[in-house]
């Protein structure tokens, strides 16, 4: 049954005392820490290398229930991210997906996009293309290049 279909369970996820993520004081595989989020990183890497999350720091399930500053802060922190993750992956193209179906606490996924990619000219569906032992080596890499590029005192880029 989807949670969906059982709305005292959903109605408790969407709470901050009921969502996994802050009765746990934040997800697991944090690699870095940004202005109003986290950035969870796995090892175990997805089909596409580099793929890694944003996480906001306090319990929210929609964009729209951001002020407009913890709005802003969260845009300042994807836009780092996206260009530190685009920077340390090689990546032709960035893509996002904020769904938060299963874990409604407001995150943002980020996936490099390389060419001949399993979903080439396509969205994506890691349910079509398990990773295998290149992908996953390319992934820890990135995910080393990223700690480095996003680690405190790292060289800040210049905004555009
Ligand atoms: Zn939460």
């Amino acid at each position: 049954m989807s949670r969906w279909t059982d709305p005292e369970a959903w109605e408790a996820l969407l709470s901050a005392e009921g969502c996994p993520i802050c009765r746990d004081g934040g997800p697991t595989s944090v690699i870095a820490e940004l202005e109003a989020s986290w950035v969870v990183m796995g090892e175990a890497a997805l089909p596409l290398p580099g793929t890694c999350a944003l996480f906001f720091r306090r319990h929210a399930v929609e964009l729209h229930e951001l002020t407009a500053e913890e709005g802003a802060a969260f845009m300042r922190d994807a836009q780092r991210l996206s260009r530190a993750l685009k920077s340390a992956s090689g990546a032709v193209k960035m893509n996002y997906e904020v769904h938060g179906n299963t874990i409604p606490h407001l995150h943002m996924h980020f996936f490099p996009r390389y060419p001949g990619d399993p979903f080439e000219n396509a969205p994506i569906n890691p349910r079509l293309a398990p990773a295998d032992d290149r992908t996953v080596a390319e992934h820890v890499e990135i995910r080393r290049r990223l700690i480095a590029a996003l680690a405190p005192g790292a060289g800040e880029f210049p905004a555009a």
